[in-house]
This record gives C-alpha cells, sequence and structure tokens, in this order.
C-alpha cells in the first residue's frame, strides 16, 4: 500500500492517523462540486483517482480527496467475484468500474446492517460500520449525463463509504472506540483465509 511516504509518480494517500501527512484537512472538508467540460484541474484529478484505483489489488473504491484533490469524484467498483462474496455475503448487486461526479445518497428505509471496513485513509485501524441497505442515489457520469438509481447491500455500503468522503466523514468516526481492530493484524488474517480459499478452489 502506498503512503505518505511514498516515491510514486502517483499521489499518495492523505492519511488522517499518518503524522507525516501534511495536509489531512482535505479529509474533513467539504470537497467542490465539478462542472462541465471539466477544468484541466479536474481531469489531472480523475486521471491519478483511476490510476490510483487501477493499481490496487484490493480495492472497493476511493474519493478524490483521499488523494488531496477536494473535488466531488468518486470510483469504486462491486464486482461479481466469488472471493468477496466470501467476505461480503450482501453483494447481491454488482457494478464494474464506475466515476461518478457530484454524487449524492439518500437512504431508501432505515434498516441498517453493521460490516467491517477498512480506508486507504485510515491507517492504524479498521471496524464494524452501520450503513444503510438500502439507497437512492444521484451521479452525473462522464459525459455530464446525470443518472439516478438504487443501490443495496454491499454496492450501497461502498456508495455510502465513498460519498462520506466527499463530505468530510471517513468510516472510522462511525466506529466505536472499543471495536476499533488493528488493521494489520485484520489484513494478515484476511490473507490466511484468501489463501485457505485459494487451495479450496485449486483442489
Ligand atoms: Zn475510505
Amino acid at each position: 500500500m502506498t503512503t505518505c511516504t511514498t516515491t510514486s509518480k502517483l499521489p499518495p494517500y492523505v492519511c488522517i492517523d499518518n503524522p507525516a501527512c501534511k495536509n489531512k484537512h482535505v479529509l474533513r472538508e467539504l470537497a467542490q462540486e465539478v462542472t462541465f467540460p471539466l477544468t484541466p484541474e479536474v481531469q489531472q484529478a480523475l486521471s491519478d483517482l483511476e490510476a490510483k484505483f487501477d493499481s490496487e489489488k484490493m480495492i472497493a473504491g476511493l474519493a478524490a480527496p483521499q488523494i488531496g484533490y477536494s473535488y466531488r469524484i468518486i470510483i469504486f467498483a462491486a464486482p461479481d467475484d466469488p472471493v468477496i462474496k466470501q467476505f461480503r455475503k450482501d453483494l447481491v448487486q454488482t457494478m464494474p468500474k464506475t466515476i461518478w461526479f457530484n454524487p449524492t445518497y439518500t437512504p431508501l428505509n432505515n434498516e441498517k446492517r453493521k460490516d467491517m471496513e477498512g480506508c486507504f485513509s485510515v491507517e492504524k485501524h479498521v471496524g464494524p460500520v452501520e450503513r444503510y441497505t438500502h439507497i437512492a442515489y444521484t451521479a452525473t457520469i462522464m459525459e455530464g449525463t446525470k443518472i439516478t438509481g438504487e443501490a443495496t447491500g454491499f454496492l450501497a455500503r461502498v456508495i455510502q463509504h465513498e460519498i462520506d468522503h466527499l463530505n468530510g466523514i471517513l468510516c472510522m468516526d462511525k466506529v466505536k472506540e472499543a471495536e476499533k481492530i488493528d488493521k494489520k493484524k485484520y489484513i494478515a488474517e484476511r490473507k490466511k483465509l484468501l489463501e485457505q480459499i485459494h487451495i479450496n478452489q485449486t483442489c
């Protein structure tokens, strides 16, 4: 994982709990609305965000503020992947890699579910986050066209997590202190589980 001390050409992740990050205020701002046609600055942010997303193996989504751009842009995916489904039993609605500008969400009912979340902007912890299970969304896509739709389960979780970033909210803000889990340990355990799944699949 790239951190604030990266030497990569892509912008590093801004991490709220890394003392080396000087621009962590960007994670707490209301990000700027994007207008069309895209300005060269927004195009650069978009290009970096997509390259950053593509450079990660295990990633559900990223928001522009996470790499230092205070723009309302998110990129995410909920692929039809049997390995992810082992961890995310509520991955029932899938979506390929998607880029949205100025997205919003509203809950369609009061039902919520807790599930583990981690974030590239939080280095030390992961934890269970309560999210709405069914939301309506609005967004603008690449051509400037406005879209609306509904999302459920894991897809709805990812969308809520990423849109929260545009409003200065981090998933760990929603995790009780006692429920925070060491990120390194959690990732190591998940790797073991993934290896186990791989063995089962190839046997
Ligand atoms: Zn995040």
